[in-house]
């Protein structure tokens, strides 16, 4: 009997399955010691092994390009340090926190904006850790959200899922719990029906948000596990991250979007990549990512728009960088008038109020 296949985590499985070269190990290896590489087998079997420019493939295959760090690109380019007031927690808005519960993920994305600080040999929460997070979450009435976040909080157990679950449930104050997720795409064996259920938290509300950003990483496999949280009445929403040859082209960004709705997850963001380190090659200049939304807008249902957001370096949160539609052409204070455009780019004036 054939063993089941294994999530590939070294460069020598990884050349054993044909994602790369022998010739190419000694650069390989630098990248590998300094950032964390896993492949699961779903991905594994995604990839096309002929199409040097595969987008799968980039997103998760090692590249000597990662050796490359540029003088603006941070360790913590979101500025997560800045903000945490306990291990584990990350409180930058009012009325929510992060809650960090394991440095692992299933997969290891090579444009991570926490490449750094994530991977296996990352220590996860202790328990006494994790006690004081939830007890500083229990002492701030005005966190009404908690995001469940890392890493990637569907590696851990349904058991330990259901823990965490059930003592952020016992909070008053926490109306919705909102967890951050590669899994049910990558590995979407692991969203069994003890895992759904473990999410579930009684008298809360509790999302799922998917990363994903190519329409094939939506296989059939991925598209039931999702279902599988949906029909448990989780509703879904998804994030992707704007990646060059990956996702910069209208056609394969509206694919994704389209995918997305008709698996019933709501697309919600899509970020400009974040100033990682060793992450150049990915990133697009911002007026492309607002050139893709346009291109997005009027021609793709309002299901399918996501908002496009930029975390702004050092820690001072996310704010949607357009594009903009509307444009103050005169008029003092409540009685502006502006000029609004459509999706075909005609300018429309809109009268200020009588
Ligand atoms: S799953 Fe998320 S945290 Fe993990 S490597 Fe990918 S982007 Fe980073």
């Amino acid at each position: 009997m054939n063993a089941a296949p294994k999530t590939l985590r070294h460069l020598s499985d990884l050349e054993e399955a044909g994602l790369t070269l022998a010739e190419k190990r000694a650069a390989l290896e630098r990248v590998a010691a300094q950032y964390a590489v896993a492949i699961t087998p779903a991905l594994a079997e995604l990839i096309d092994r002929a199409d040097p420019n595969d987008p799968i493939a980039r997103q998760f295959v090692p590249d000597a390009a990662e050796l490359e760090t540029r003088p603006e690109e941070r360790a913590d380019p979101i500025g997560d340090d800045a903000h945490s007031p306990v291990e584990g927690v990350v409180h930058r808005y009012p009325d929510r926190v992060l809650l960090k519960l394991t440095h692992v993920c299933a997969v290891y994305c090579r444009f991570c904006f926490r490449r750094e600080m994530i991977g296996p040999a990352a220590a996860p929460l202790t328990p006494k850790q994790l006690d004081s997070a939830l007890d500083y979450i229990a002492a701030h009435p005005e966190i009404w959200e908690v995001v469940l976040t890392g890493g990637d909080p569907l590696v851990l157990s349904a058991r330990r899922v259901k823990q965490v679950i059930s003592r952020l449930t016992a909070i008053a104050h926490i109306k919705v719990i909102r967890v951050h997720s590669r899994v049910p795409a990558v590995e979407p064996t692991r969203i069994t029906p003890e895992l759904v259920r473990a999410l579930k938290a009684k008298g809360k509300a509790t999302y799922v948000v998917l990363h994903a950003n190519h329409a094939r990483e939506l296989t059939p496999e991925a598209r039931a596990a999702c279902a599988r949280l949906i029909d448990a009445g989780i509703p879904m929403l998804s994030q992707t991250v704007l990646l060059r040859g990956v996702n910069d082209e209208a056609a394969v960004l509206g694919e994704l979007m389209r995918a997305l709705v008709e698996c019933r997850i709501k697309p919600y963001y899509l970020h400009h990549g974040d100033l990682a380190p060793g992450t150049a090659h990915w990133r697009t200049g911002i007026e492309d990512g607002q050139a893709l939304m346009r291109a997005l807008h009027g021609r793709l249902s309002g299901l399918c728009q996501p908002a496009y957001v930029l975390d702004i370096p050092g820690g001072h949160g996310k704010s949607p960088i357009g594009p903009n539609y509307l444009t103050r052409v005169g008029g003092s204070h409540g009685m502006a008038r502006y000029d609004v455009e459509d999706f075909n780019g005609r300018r429309h004036a809109y009268p200020p109020p009588r």
